[in-house]
């Protein structure tokens, strides 16, 4: 799998079919592959803090999940998004021998996120859940190697949830680690995508804000960066 950088931060050239195989083959042979989602919020707290830079760095697939990261580079085919690749995942559960954690949100949200998930797929293995509000990281930890879970999906926000990987994967016996951000948000049917057309404008993060305005803090900076990303594009070919 090829990397590139953007603005120094690492993303890889790669397909949901590849990441799929790759993730069938790291649970037969039991080793690690953890995945983080590359938009522009990433890019933004790697640019401006080393700490996460060096917790981003540390991952083992960088997939190119923000339209603007996509955008920047005519090397990425395509687009890869979290929620896409959670979905990937579940939809070939049985191939790969799939038990699943979720962690995060609150606990109305990932309970009805797993009750959704057995709805459309009824044998899936969801093997515990936790909601990401739980301050006792040795229960957490304990209670995910217990379940005998092999994938480990983390839906915190960012940077926490990579924080929460960085500090943890080596602790727990899974072997699939993936930052799925407000994943368990939209499965429960909390919140909403943006539309097709918003998301192709690469203007998914604007949605958002407006969507809930405790992210208007994030704008200028956002502006910052995607001008960034839009100069960078002419660099980068
Ligand atoms: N969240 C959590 N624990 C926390 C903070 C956030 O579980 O301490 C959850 C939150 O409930 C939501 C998800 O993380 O389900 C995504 O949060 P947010 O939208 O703030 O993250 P972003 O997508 O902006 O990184």
């Amino acid at each position: 799998m090829k990397t590139i950088h953007i603005l120094q931060v690492p993303v890889s050239i790669t397909s949901y079919e590849e990441i799929i195989d790759i993730i069938s083959k790291t649970i037969r042979n039991n080793k690690k592959f953890s995945v983080v989602s590359i938009n522009l919020n990433k890019v933004i707290k790697a640019n401006e803090s080393n700490e996460v830079m060096k917790i981003i760095k540390s991952f083992d697939c960088f997939i190119p999940d923000g339209i603007s990261v996509v955008r920047t580079s005519k090397e990425i085919n395509d687009r890869i998004t979290g929620i896409d690749l959670f979905n990937r995942i579940c939809d070939e559960h049985k191939k790969i021998g799939a038990k699943i954690f979720l962690y995060g949100a609150k606990q109305e949200i990932v309970e009805t996120a797993k009750n959704n998930l057995i709805r459309k797929y009824n044998d899936i293995q969801i093997v515990g859940i936790e909601n990401g509000y739980n301050k006792d990281n040795n229960y957490l930890v304990n209670k995910i190697n217990q379940s005998g879970a092999n994938i480990v999906f983390i839906a915190m926000g960012s940077p926490k949830q990579e924080r929460w990987i960085y500090e943890n994967k080596n602790k727990i016996n899974a072997n699939i680690f993936m930052g799925v951000g407000g994943t368990f948000d939209i499965i429960s049917g909390k919140l909403k995508r943006a539309p097709m057309w918003i998301q192709k404008l690469g203007i998914e993060w604007l949605y958002r804000t407006m969507k809930e305005p405790k992210r208007l803090k994030n704008v200028p900076l956002q502006i910052k960066y995607y001008l960034k990303l839009k100069k960078e594009r002419r660099n980068i070919k």
